[in-house]
């Protein structure tokens, strides 16, 4: 549903039916060397009367709305009492709501108490999306994330015991050639340690914004990752991840060299033989032109 967005505007794949307001604009950290969301986006948060103003406008045009996202980058960042202030008056506005997500850093989750966090989710903010993107310590420092694999296990972890339903997202390819075994191997550590209810993998792609950047900031020669060696990643992962409860696993982002989906372990054997015969026939592979991050 479109309204007067500052852009650009971002929501996940699957809150493409959501109602979305912009709570906060751009993100509070806007250093990862690999994403280019924001950067032409100064942080700031959204004064509460400009905020009220257009869910009272919106709600009497979609009273019925089932599913909110709180945009930009990282709503969580938002003052806790303020967040609520905006899930209670949400709340009053949609009666049948039933569901208010938002991206979330493993910064902003340590930044939050667990009881800030439990009463978050009971006011009504029921998801998080939160970008591990590799659970590799090395990496994360390569690529500016702004935390550790400790760090975001703790975050999550607090966030799933405070009510949250967590989906979270890692890129196949992002340590490149040399530490691509590494970056698989941590990652499914961290998958599995924190378990959340979805995962998405995203393969990289450096658009023109970030290129240099991210190249610099590695700090060493980057070797792309050919097809082939994504879908080793793929099926290293999918095969090395073993969850205290089930995850609905997707990658079937844009960006990804094809659509392949199951639940974690449930499905584990169906999706590597998928990724197997796959290798053996890269022409069933989506063309590079039609990738995109
Ligand atoms: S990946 Fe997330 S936290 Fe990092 S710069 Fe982009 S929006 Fe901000």
């Amino acid at each position: 549903m479109e309204l007067g967005y500052d852009y650009p505007l971002y929501r996940p794949p699957s809150e493409s039916n959501s109602l979305i307001f912009q709570v906060t604009l751009g993100c509070s950290f806007n250093k990862c060397s690999f994403c280019n969301m924001y950067r032409t986006k100064k942080y700031s948060e959204r004064p509460w009367e400009e905020v009220k103003n257009e869910i009272d406008v919106i709600s009497k045009l979609y009273p019925l709305t089932e599913k909110i996202f709180l945009a930009d980058g990282d709503a969580l960042n938002l003052a806790t009492e303020k967040i609520i202030q905006i899930l209670k008056y949400i709340r009053e506005k949609f009666p049948n709501l039933e569901r208010i997500s938002c991206y979330a850093m493993p910064k902003n989750l340590l930044q939050k108490s667990s009881d800030e966090l439990t009463l978050l989710n009971k006011e009504g903010l029921n998801m998080l999306y939160v970008g591990i993107e590799t659970g590799h310590d090395v990496l994360l420092k390569k690529i500016t994330k702004g935390a550790t694999s400790q760090s975001i296990i703790e975050g999550c972890c607090r966030a799933k015991k405070s009510g949250f339903t967590l989906s979270c997202m890692i890129i196949l390819g992002i340590g490149g050639k040399k530490y691509s075994v590494e970056h698989i191997k941590e990652t499914a550590r961290v998958v599995s340690e924190v378990s959340p209810k979805f995962l998405a993998a995203l393969t990289l792609i450096l658009e023109d914004g970030v290129y240099e950047e991210f190249m610099q900031k590695f700090g060493e020669p980057f070797e792309h990752l050919d097809d082939s060696s994504i879908l080793d990643e793929l099926e290293i992962l999918v095969n090395g991840i073993t969850p205290s409860s089930s995850i609905i696993f997707r990658a079937n982002h844009a960006s990804n060299v094809y659509s392949i989906g199951g639940n974690l372990p449930e499905d584990k054997d169906r999706m590597i033989s998928l990724i197997r015969s796959l290798k053996q026939h890269p022409e069933l592979l989506k063309p590079k032109v039609l990738r995109r991050f």
